[in-house]
């Protein structure tokens, strides 16, 4: 049985571990700190639980729903989604709804808006390589300005400009024609099998005590197993030869180095930090361009109010750049078991930092007095409510797509796969923006291939499809009324109940002359049989009723010469009828694919905050 070394115990490194083990190999975790999670723990201070940032249970991928289930069956809850933006002073809905914000903006700004979408629609900006220009082009200039641009700042720490559109691009996928069309048919919100459609957008799943759950129960499962998660071993070298990883040093809590030994490595460790452990250490290039590679940074202040309600949001996106913060968490309104006491509300005030930032080296106290000054200025609380509070700092929360990083990973990722034992997954270990769904995923992928198959873990959330639909059974316990009971929130592309060809079949285009010959050749052939037939078998007059036809085909009879004339004219007559059925088809088709199209590309972007 294989032994497999797994750096980190966030997502990505307990779910390869857990699938190593149904694999039947030897996973041993060893975690820096002495909590599993990462970025996806719970925190408990004094009996309050929160997460880094709130953290949604969403996926599309099947494997990653069926794990979630699999490991927290009864306690992974549906919960229902409310979220706003606070900006000059109002609160809007998001994802934005056209009367809320048309009262909120009034409406000269509305009509501003108009016209700086209908500029974009006719001007787009030729280039799209950067959020600046993805977003204009989509929403207009001012739209931008106003919903995207304070707050993406906030969080990044860069111009828009200054990042890559790869992030937006990869999140929200172009559509293709069928995902479009079959979108646009689920308009109606209910599919023919009478399950109700709603989207991933409007609910979620949640661990009844926060992300962390997940991860803890992962843990137990593993050690249930006998597979150990080592807590308290921060790898700081990784030793090699020959394109083989041999060894891992860890330094543990008491300051020593400990040696772990095994035949396959699996890293979740930031890239940056891989590469400067290794030893012998990589080529120049290589560590240079793990320099290159940026983090933002992540603090959160919680605070603890006196109120039993505060807001009814799950959060509200802070876009007004008088104040610092750029989110608000409201963590009993993602499950009511995050506070031990219903009279009391926990609020988690989230700042995007560089380590560099002088806030970052506040002490807790000015922090919170930060945070307790910037709830009073968008009037969520009064100073006098506040009973405590706490800061939790993580480093390395967000991999940063500037302009640079993709031809720094290319150098890293070439350089790595020259190892045959040692692969990266996750979030930080791909420098990947990925949520827990496609972290998890690459650890899936890394397991299995340790066990023979051929992944490539790289591909993930690059060349997957992604979308945002979902569908709860009728009458199931998911719906959104009933907020606590455990169910799932199916991850669903498309209705099953058109398929593929049958789409592609109807919106292939007719050939205009195609139609028209066929038509013109037919009706040539019926107006020269028929007046044939009538003037073979004869009579006083011949063929009354068909001589009719004169008053349309200019000179026709019924006799020999009218019979080739009229055919003549049928021809002509049927081709140019044909040749139009067949162009306004295809322009109404082309039409309505392009609406379509547009309407399941806003759908898409309807929560493009929350990909931020
Ligand atoms: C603010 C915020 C909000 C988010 N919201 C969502 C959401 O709503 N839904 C969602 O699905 N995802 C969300 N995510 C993303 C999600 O947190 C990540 O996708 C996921 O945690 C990544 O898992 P990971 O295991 O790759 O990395 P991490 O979670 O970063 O775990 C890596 C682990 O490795 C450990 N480690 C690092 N270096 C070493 C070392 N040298 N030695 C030993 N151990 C080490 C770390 O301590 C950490 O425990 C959010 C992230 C953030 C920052």
């Amino acid at each position: 049985m294989s032994r497999v070394l797994i750096t980190g115990a966030g997502p990505a490194g307990l779910t390869a571990a857990y699938e190593l083990s149904k694999l039947g190999l030897r996973p041993t975790v060893l975690e820096a700190d002495d909590q599993v999670g990462g970025l996806s723990r719970t925190v408990n201070y004094r009996g309050y639980r929160f997460d880094i940032g709130g953290h949604r249970f969403f996926s599309k991928v099947p494997l990653i729903n069926e794990l979630w289930d699999e490991i927290l069956r009864e306690d992974f809850l549906v919960r229902p989604r409310l979220s706003r933006i606070y900006y000059r002073e109002r609160f809007f809905d998001y994802p934005l709804k056209a009367a809320n914000a048309l009262a909120g903006l009034g409406p000269v700004e509305a009509f501003l808006i108009g016209l700086s979408y209908t500029k974009a629609r006719l001007f787009p900006h030729a280039e799209e390589t950067n959020f600046e220009q993805w977003v204009s082009n989509r929403f207009g200039d001012r739209l931008y300005q106003i919903f995207f641009k304070t707050y993406t700042e906030k969080v990044w720490g860069i111009p828009c400009a200054e990042i890559s559109a790869d992030w937006a691009a990869q999140r929200i996928k172009n559509l293709s024609l069928r995902e479009a069309i079959r979108s646009a048919l689920l308009g109606s919100g209910r599919a023919a099998d009478g399950q109700i459609i709603t989207t991933l957008i409007e609910q979620f799943n949640y661990p009844r005590f926060g992300p962390g759950m997940m991860w803890e129960r992962c843990k137990d499962l593993l050690a249930a197993r006998g597979h150990e998660t080592v807590g308290g071993v921060r790898v700081e070298r990784v030793r090699h030869r020959h394109g083989r990883v041999e060894c891992v040093y860890g330094r543990t809590s008491a300051g020593e180095l400990a040696e772990f030994g095994a035949e396959h490595f699996i890293s979740t460790m930031p890239l940056r930090e891989l590469i400067h452990a290794l030893d012998p250490p990589p080529p120049d290039e290589v560590i240079e361009a793990a320099n290159r590679l940026r983090y933002r940074d992540y603090l959160t202040v919680v605070l603890i109010v006196k109120r039993e309600a505060v807001f009814p949001d799950n959060w509200i996106y802070i876009h007004a750049p008088e104040v610092k913060m750029g989110r608000i968490q409201n963590y009993k309104n993602w499950s009511p078991e995050m506070v031990p006491d219903p009279s009391r509300t926990s609020l988690g005030l989230e700042y995007f930092l560089w380590e560099k930032d002088e806030e970052w080296r506040w002490p807790h106290e000015r922090l919170i007095e930060l945070g307790v000054k910037e709830c009073v200025r968008i009037g969520l609380a009064d100073p006098s409510e506040v009973e405590d509070g706490t800061v939790v700092r993580m480093k390395k929360a967000y991999p940063v797509y500037d302009q640079h990083y993709h031809e720094s990973l290319a150098v890293i990722r070439n350089y790595l796969e020259s190892f045959s034992n040692l692969q990266t997954v996750g979030r930080n270990g791909l420098h990947r923006y990925n949520n827990q769904d496609h972290s998890m995923l690459t650890a899936v992928y890394a397991a299995r291939n340790i066990a023979g198959e051929q992944n490539d873990v790289w591909s993930v959330n690059t060349e997957m499809e992604y979308h945002e639909e979902a569908r709860v059974k009728e009458g199931s316990s998911g719906s959104m009324g009933d907020r606590l009971t455990p169910s799932r929130v199916e991850p669903v592309a498309v209705p099953d109940t058109v398929p593929d060809e049958l789409i592609e079949a109807v919106f292939a285009k007719l050939d205009p002359v195609a139609l028209g010959t066929a038509l013109g050749a037919v009706g040539a052939i019926i107006l020269f049989l028929a007046s044939a037939a009538l003037i073979i078998k004869g009579g006083d007059v011949i063929g009354p009723n068909l001589s009719l036809l004169g008053h349309y085909l200019i000179g026709f009879n019924v006799t020999w010469a009218g019979a080739f004339l009229g055919a003549g004219e049928a021809g002509a007559g049927g081709f140019a009828l044909g040749y139009l059925v067949a162009w306004l088809r295809n322009w109404l088709l082309a039409a309505y694919a392009y609406l379509a199209r547009r309407r399941a590309e806003a759908k898409a972007q309807r929560d493009l905050l929350d990909k931020i």
